[in-house]
Order: C-alpha cells, then structure tokens, then sequence
C-alpha cells in the first residue's frame, strides 16, 4: 500500500506522491513565542512529528526535509512584553526555549530547519513589492493590503465564498480596506512600539502580517512549490488560506503546497483548549505533576489526528497502562522465531496515519516487532528499566536532562546550563557521555 493522506484541498483522502521522491519537502506553522505552550499546541506538534517519523521511514532519514517557523513578531507578543515590562527579545528567546524543552520531552525531533519571522523582513518586503505590482496588493494609510478580489480562487481551501465572509462579517472592517476581506501585508508602527519589533521598509517603519511569514518562510527553504503544509484546524481560515492567495499570486505559476492538512484540536469538555478561554493546561504542568512525556506524548495521539480529542485524566491513564504494557512487552526476550509481519501495522499508517489501528495491532506484537513499532511512531525509546525507574521522584529528573540533551543539540548553551544548575541544586550529578547521552547519579 501507498501512503494516503487526506487533503484539504480536494477533500478527499489523496495518494501521497512527492514531487521528489529524494526530497520529501513539508512545512508546518510553528508556535507564536509568547506564551509556554498547552496540551493543545503540543497536539498538532506531536501529530506532525508521527508523520515526518513516517515519510523518514518510507523516503529515508535524509529525503524528509521538515519546516517549521518560530513566529518571533506579532501583536500578541509585543502585548505580552510590554504586560510584564520586559524587552521582547527577552520573551520571545525565554519561551522559544520553553517550546523546545516541552517538545523534546513528548518525543519529538527536531524539525530540519526552525526559521525566525525577524530573521526573513527581507524576503517578506520581496514577495510584497511583487504583490504591489501585479495589483494584487495596495498601499493604504501606511498599510500593505492584500486585495482578495483580485484572486479568483480566494476561498477554495476553506470553502468560503467571499460574498459570505462579508455577509458574515467575521472580519474587521476598516477605513482603509477596499473590501472588508482584504488583509495586512505590512502594519505601520505607532510611537508606543517597542524599537526592537519595528522594521523598515518601503512603505516606512512597521512589521509584516502574519500570513507572509509563512509565505517567505516556506519558500525560502522549500520552494515555491512543495509537497505537504500542515498547521491545526483553526489555521484553515483566513491564515492557510492567505498563504496560497500571497503565494500563489507572487508566484502565478507555482502550485505551492500540494497536500493541506490539517490536525484536529484538544478539547476540554468539547470546547477548545486555547488561552483565550483559559481553559488549557501546559505542558509542563503536566509534566512537574509527574505525568511522563510519553505519557502526554500518547495519550496526544489516542484518536485519529484529524478529530477532536476531548483531554480528560482517563485518557492520561490509559496512556500510562498501555505503555507499561508495552515496555514489559519489549523487556522479554525475543523468543518467537518467525519474523513478525509489519505490514498491517504500516498500512493502518499509510491510511492517513491511522494511529488507532495501528496501536491495536501493537498489543498483538512480539518483542522485536513491539520495538520496530515504537520506533517509527517515536515511542518505547526508553530501556525499560529507565522506564519503570522514571516512575515516581526520578521522573522529573529524566525529563530535565532529556531537555538539557535538546537544548544542547539546539547550541542552546545558557539553557542547559541552567537545567544541569537546576539539577546540581536537588543533588544530582550529571556525567555527560561521548555518545551523547547523559547519566546521572544523587551526589
Ligand atoms: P498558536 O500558538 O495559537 O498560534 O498555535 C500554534 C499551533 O497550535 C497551531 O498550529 C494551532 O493550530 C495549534 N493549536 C492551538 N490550539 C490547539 C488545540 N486546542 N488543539 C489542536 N491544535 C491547536
Ligand atoms: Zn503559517
């Protein structure tokens, strides 16, 4: 069987073929750096770190090239900084680190390459000017606009008509729009920005929209067109949306992404886990709780990636029942003499990432096979032994220096210097090893 995913676009469950089968090229949008994230930024994080895992494992580990951005400007984080009186940078540098900590203990890899919004202006500025020209865009009262009437397919992604967005009026409407759906390439700055997120232009000092960061971003290292964008479902609209308008209009004949997909969210009793409602728990909460990473990082894929899952305590168990099933699984030797067959396990995969089916079969599984499973889906990567010693106290510490591991692959020396700080003061002593990993012992 061959991978299928199920696109967006289309609307139907597509065969997977890459554009080069050497180079499987896939973005997904990344975390605005304000606020340490929730279970539900964790969700999309880990739903996509399962399939790079799997196109790794069908294309090899060095045809997958991942993307994702880090979005280091934007109202939210200039409100935030100013909130806890602080520059930006020291916001945005402090939770990038915490992202990275968080999802190095779900699991998850590293994504190929991690770009900044700040550190891409230049290409944003070029694909604006571009859009000028061809009057897809327009100058207003020190904005940039992008003109959505002038994009015929504006809407086929989300399956908005235009005239409904505006009957509907879901979008601000402002004195300097031609059309009330039209949005913000470039935002002029007010006296009361901070110096460091403002940025010059052509059309003064200001900084981009949202959506082109993530055009400039996936071309400059995939291409004007690629395989595979990602993000959860509340980016559909306007933001995945904006993106092909911007992109596909710079680049009249680029297809850009050929596959959308999207995740489903996390849910608390039905609604959404999100900030805004306040009804989210982070990651780390959950972790200094004692909860492990794996833990988190299963219970994340318990249903199928593109549903709702409702974050409940039970799901938390299960979680941690089924993996020490499984890590008892793979503590016995492997007895059995027939090679086990992984090919129901990869089709329930290949059936755009059917996790569901695939973790029943996981319980069926011998020893080997159990570990060629985990493998792929990024679980069971622990010897047992650390698995049934994380329990209780120790757990907390196994998570640390797995974090301190991360922050060192990431050059990010002041962080893991500050968790090997951290763990020197509870009395544990760290001996790093030439293989790159790290023991530890109470001093
Ligand atoms: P944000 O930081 O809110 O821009 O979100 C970062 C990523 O997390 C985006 O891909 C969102 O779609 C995703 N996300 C945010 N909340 C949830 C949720 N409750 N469930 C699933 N994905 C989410
Ligand atoms: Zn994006």
């Amino acid at each position: 069987m061959t991978l299928s995913l199920y696109n967006t676009l289309t609307r139907r469950k597509d065969e997977f073929k890459p554009i080069d089968d050497k180079n499987i090229r896939m973005y997904v949008c990344g975390p605005t750096v304000y606020d340490r994230p929730h279970l539900g930024n964790a969700r999309s994080v880990v739903v996509y770190d399962v399939l790079y895992r799997l196109l790794r494992h069908i294309y090899g580990e060095d045809h997958v090239t991942y993307v994702r951005n880090i979005t280091d400007v934007d109202d939210k984080i200039n409100a935030a900084a100013k909130a806890n009186g602080e520059p930006i940078s020291a916001l945005t540098g402090r939770v990038e680190g915490w992202f990275r900590e968080d999802m190095a203990a779900l699991g998850c890899l590293l994504p190929t390459k991690e770009p900044h919004a700040t550190a891409h202006i230049a290409q944003m500025i070029e694909i604006i000017e571009k859009l000028i020209v061809n009057q897809h865009a327009y100058v207003s009262q020190g904005h940039v606009l992008f003109r959505v009437s002038s994009y015929d397919r504006y809407g086929a992604l989300s399956g908005r008509k235009l005239d409904e967005l505006v009957a509907g009026a879901r979008v601000e409407v402002e004195s300097y729009k031609e059309h009330p759906g039209d949005f913000v390439l470039w935002k002029p700055a007010d006296e009361s920005d901070d110096p460091s997120s403002v940025f010059q232009s052509p059309w003064g000092p200001g900084r981009p929209g949202w959506h082109i960061e993530c055009s400039a971003m996936s071309s400059t290292y995939l291409g004007d067109h690629f395989d595979i964008h990602g993000g959860g479902a509340d980016l559909m609209f306007p933001h995945h949306e904006n993106e092909i308008a911007q992109s596909c209009c710079a680049q009249p004949k680029s297809k850009f992404a050929n596959y959308w997909i999207h995740n489903g969210f996390l849910t608390v009793n039905g609604e959404k886990m999100s900030k805004s409602l306040g009804n989210f728990t982070t990651v780390s909460d959950k972790l200094n709780q004692g909860v492990q990473g794996e833990v988190i990082r299963l219970a994340l894929l318990s249903t199928r990636y593109s549903e709702p899952l409702d974050w409940n305590e039970k799901l938390v168990h299960d979680a941690k029942t089924t993996l020490d099933k499984w890590y008892r699984g793979i503590d016995k030797p492997d007895t059995s003499n027939q090679k086990y067959d992984l090919s129901d396990f990869l089709n329930a995969l290949d059936d755009d990432m059917n996790l569901p089916k695939a973790f029943s079969l996981m319980h069926t599984a011998d020893a080997g096979a159990l570990k060629q499973m985990g493998t792929i889906l990024g679980l069971l990567q622990q010897a047992p032994e650390q698995w049934f010693k994380g329990e209780g106290d120790d757990s907390a510490i196994v998570i640390q220096i797995d974090a301190r591991i991360a922050a060192k692959k990431a050059k990010n020396w002041a962080e893991a210097d500050k968790i090997r700080k951290a763990l020197s003061e509870q009395g544990i002593v760290l001996e790093d090893k030439p293989d790159g990993t790290t023991d530890w012992r109470r001093a």
